[in-house]
């Protein structure tokens, strides 16, 4: 393990915000994490942060923080139609969905260009273009900081749901995950039901395959989202709001182009994005900070931008909606 003093978190979150923390270690063997807990390192101030994707840094952080560094793609089991992966917290998404490409493995292929790390995939539940990492996560393994003791939870005691886990509920703060165990599969198949993806496939003549799914979805995130080496964002800053059948029905008589998707229970869930562009804010600025022109759900940093300034932002953007529509759009970032 490695361990850094007063360290500029600048290069540590997408957001680019500049602040120091006081202490960093790096994770780079699963049994390490069993001596941060000998040395009694969570019994002060701490964070785990894969990398930085997902976070907004609003102060001086005042504790150590925890980044994984521990690497291993490794098969474990197959049968005739499966094959069971274990991937260590610390490898890069991205290198995940490329072994599993290259391999011809199915099912993961619609969450490239999700940048951040394994370990934090179950966390939120990262998702897009149909497809959620609870589809193919078996296993998640780790270290409950407050019982002191190894976990192996199962899909089902992940409780995962939309863009959230036990991981960011119940057990948030409270674990270090090591290792999540993904279940592909070797029998050719393809979610590709979203419009958008449809028409981007018919532009590439070649055959299905994961390759050209890949390249098809890249293509799409490049038109909508900023590049992240040269604009500070942290993806979709907010959840798409979930309401009732009546709240939902009467917003669409005045905006009959709402964008909606049905869930359980009599619930619709909208777009967040589209809420910000109806009440106006798609592309507005406020300094350093702004909605991202292309992707309204996308708050961005021009540059140098304080996490402070991107909180009285975000604010007003939520505020806006609010006033327009009667609902209250929540944070899908970590605050700190
Ligand atoms: C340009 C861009 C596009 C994005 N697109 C998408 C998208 O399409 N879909 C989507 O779902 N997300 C998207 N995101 C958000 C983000 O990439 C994901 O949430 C990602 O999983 C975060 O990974 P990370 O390693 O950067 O985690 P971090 O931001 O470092 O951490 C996220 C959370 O996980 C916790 N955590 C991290 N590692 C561990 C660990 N080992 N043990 C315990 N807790 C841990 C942290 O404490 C924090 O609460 C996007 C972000 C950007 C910048």
């Amino acid at each position: 393990m490695k361990s850094y003093q007063k360290v500029n978190l600048f290069s540590y979150n997408t957001f680019a915000i500049d602040l120091l923390c006081d202490r960093l270690i790096e994770v780079e063997k699963e049994e390490e994490v069993l001596q941060l807990l000998d040395n009694k390192i969570f019994e002060s101030e701490f964070l785990v942060i894969g990398g930085g994707s997902n976070l907004l840094f609003t102060k001086p952080f005042n504790g150590t923080i925890i980044k994984m560094v521990t690497k291993g793609i490794k098969k474990v089991k197959e049968d005739d139609f499966s094959v069971w992966i274990e991937v260590q917290a610390g490898e890069l998404w991205e290198d995940f969905i490329f072994y599993c490409i290259d391999n011809q493995y199915y099912g993961i292929e619609n969450l490239v260009g999700i940048p951040g790390l394994v370990g934090s995939s179950p966390v939120q539940n990262i998702g897009a273009y149909s497809v959620e990492a609870k589809d193919v996560i078996e296993m998640v393994s780790g270290w409950r900081i407050s019982t002191q003791k190894s976990f192996q939870l199962s899909n089902d005691e992940c409780q995962f749901g939309y863009r959230n886990s036990i991981f960011k509920s119940e057990w948030k703060n409270d674990v270090i995950i090591t290792k999540v165990l993904f279940r592909l599969s070797k029998k050719e198949k393809y979610v590709i039901s979203y419009q958008g993806l449809i028409e981007e496939l018919g532009k590439n003549p070649a055959p299905l395959s994961l390759r050209k799914v890949a390249d098809a979805i890249l293509a799409l995130r490049n038109t909508k989202l900023p590049d992240i080496s040269e604009f500070g964002c942290a993806g979709s800053f907010f959840k798409n709001p979930i309401v009732s059948d009546d709240v939902f029905l009467a917003i669409q008589q005045r905006f009959p182009k709402l964008i909606s998707y049905p869930v359980s229970d009599g619930k619709v869930k909208l777009a967040a994005g589209q809420l910000i562009d109806l009440a106006g804010m798609k592309g507005y600025r406020e300094g350093n900070v702004g909605v991202w022109p292309k992707q309204a759900l996308v708050i961005v940093n021009y540059g140098g931008a304080s996490g402070e300034e991107i909180v009285a932002f975000y604010k007003k953007v939520q505020q806006c909606v609010f006033d327009t529509f009667g609902i209250a759009i929540e944070p899908e970032v970590n605050v700190i």
